[in-house]
Parts: structure tokens; C-alpha cells; sequence
């Protein structure tokens, strides 16, 4: 079955999921790291992520993110930002 899609066989569209590159240090022991679509540096990222996906790091997406563009919070990642004390983001 091909990446990103389900049982049921929906195609999923790929996400855009930004991500803090590698230089900066790791939340979460677990991170996995792999490489920013634009700039090709070093990321990480979360193993919930989506499986289809874009990984962009936090500098791309800041100088190349439309304004007022769409953007979410995946509930897993709010938990776990929460578990550790560190405030969520807001979109
Ligand atoms: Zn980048």
C-alpha cells in the first residue's frame, strides 16, 4: 500500500509540518530527524506526524509562510508540549 494511504483506500493530501531544525537542542528523546525541503538543514520532527508530509524548518516557513495561511496544532503534539510546561503555539 502506498505511503499515506488508508485501509480504506482515501488518498490523503501531504502536510506541511514545521519543524525545528537540528542545531537547536531536542524536546523529546524520541524526535526523528530528517531534512528541510527548502534549505535541506537538518530537522526534527515528531514520530505522530503525518505520514504523508512536507518537512519544512522553522526559518523556511517563517520568511516563506503566506500571511493569515492555515495552520494547526495537531492534538498530540499540544499534549505532549503540555506535558513538558511548554506553552502551545497558536495558528
Ligand atoms: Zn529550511
Amino acid at each position: 500500500m502506498p505511503a499515506g494511504e488508508g485501509g480504506s483506500g482515501r488518498r490523503e493530501t501531504a502536510r506541511i509540518v514545521i519543524c525545528a531544525p537540528t542545531s537547536l537542542p531536542a524536546f523529546f528523546p524520541d524526535d526523528l530527524e530528517g531534512t528541510c525541503a527548502l534549505c535541506q538543514q537538518g530537522v526534527r520532527f515528531r514520530p505522530h506526524v503525518p505520514a504523508r508530509r512536507v518537512l519544512i524548518c522553522l526559518q523556511c516557513y517563517l520568511v516563506h509562510a503566506e500571511p493569515g495561511a492555515a495552520c494547526e496544532v495537531l492534538e498530540e503534539a499540544s499534549a505532549e508540549w503540555a506535558a513538558i510546561g511548554l506553552e502551545v503555539p497558536r495558528c
